[in-house]
């Protein structure tokens, strides 16, 4: 009797010790897949995650009907966008009012999200974005001493913020514009994008705590030989450059090695000023460099294609004549910008790009809509 016990307690107790392995190896196997489903997911997860971002900006804004599509629509959106501006009753793209979280998914979530996955392929600039008046506006030193024409003092600058803020411009990112142009996707209502070109140190002292006072964001372009020394005039330390890098309102662009004449330079030196420029500021900065700004806005085909095969995904330019908006750039490695003397102009006209859900409902209301009119 005893012993026949003794067997059931220890069957009882191996039975335990079965069903514990088992549990084991289901939350093993568990594991496993959640962590392989995980990294590779992430890659999709983190390229989504702009597009979640924007989108819950855009829910919060006072003009949340900000999405697009890039599909066509009806003809008419079609001739609006050959033609390059929207049709005339069409109201531009704010006033919708948005309440009902399923409004928030099928006429914001979706559209983006097929936007974003049907991108113009690099480096074009899809249609829809071409509707837009994105103005990107040229800075160079702000001291409180202007030496040349290009200067500017603090006091102007700050001048030209409040002038953005009065006017309910929104400073957007060089991402976020390329993200845009990439995908048609409309930014704010008045959408504006600041950069500063060449490493002075008034950048430091003057520029970016006035960014942080506005929470408006900005990219510096820097040529790497200058930071850190008294290379003409005043420059930036890699210190400061570090401190501002790492702060999310700042995107630092590649400007090359040595600021020069890129159309001059022999392949080789293309290499070093473009490439290794980028390679640089990568390094020092631990960050991904994935903007470029030509030197004087000189480049040629040759220029632009060492400028591509360098991995950026954008390229600003300069021209002296009249600027013009991001939109009408010939691709993303030729961006156009405006002068700042020309900010008054592109206030007037900055505007952020056509909602495709109330090109679809003005095309329904004047009877031109004919159902989902979509390109093959
Ligand atoms: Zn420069």
């Amino acid at each position: 009797m005893k012993l026949s016990s003794w067997a059931k307690v220890q069957a009882l107790q191996k039975e335990s010790v079965i069903r514990w392995v088992h549990r084991f190896r289901k939350v093993s196997v568990l594991l496993i897949w959640t962590s392989l489903f995980t990294i590779l997911a992430s890659p999709l997860l983190l390229k989504l995650l702009p597009i979640f971002q924007q989108t819950l900006g855009q829910a919060r804004s006072p003009h949340p009907s900000l999405e697009t599509s890039p599909f066509s629509l009806s003809p008419k959106v079609d001739q609006a966008i050959a033609s390059g501006s929207p049709p005339a009753e069409m109201p531009l793209a704010c006033g919708t009012e948005l309440n009902a979280s399923t409004s928030l998914l099928s006429e914001t979530v979706l559209p983006q999200l097929k936007a974003y996955l049907s991108t113009v392929p690099a480096p074009n600039i899809h249609p829809r974005a071409r509707l837009a008046k994105v103005p990107v506006m040229m800075y160079h030193d702000v001291l409180p001493e202007k030496e040349v024409f290009f200067d500017i003092t603090p006091e102007e600058f700050e001048g030209d913020l409040q002038r953005i803020q009065q006017s309910g411009l929104t400073p957007v990112s060089l991402d976020h514009l390329v993200n845009h142009l990439k995908t048609g996707i409309p930014l704010p209502p008045k959408p504006i994008v600041l950069t500063f070109d060449d490493g002075y140190s008034g950048h430091y002292e003057h520029v970016y705590p006035l960014l942080k006072k506005y929470g408006y964001p900005a990219t510096f372009a820097i040529y790497t030989s200058k930071v850190g020394k008294k290379l003409g005039r005043s420059s930036l330390t890699w210190a400061q450059l570090e401190e501002m890098a790492k702060d999310p309102l700042v995107t630092i662009a590649s400007h090359t090695l040595t600021h020069p004449d890129l159309t001059l330079q022999s392949a080789e030196l293309l290499d070093q000023e473009i490439i290794t420029s980028k390679q640089t500021l990568e390094k020092a900065l631990n960050l991904p460099i994935q903007h470029f700004v030509y030197p004087e806005g000189k480049f040629d085909e040759r220029v632009e294609a060492i400028v591509e095969k360098a991995g950026y995904t954008s390229a600003l330019i300069m021209r002296n004549d009249d600027g013009k908006f991001a939109g009408e750039s010939d691709n993303l490695l030729t961006v156009e910008r405006f002068g700042f003397s020309e900010l008054d102009e592109a206030i007037a006209q900055a505007y952020g790009g056509v909602s495709v859900a109330q090109l679809e409902r003005s095309a329904k209301s004047s009877g031109s809509y004919g159902g989902e009119a979509r390109n093959p």
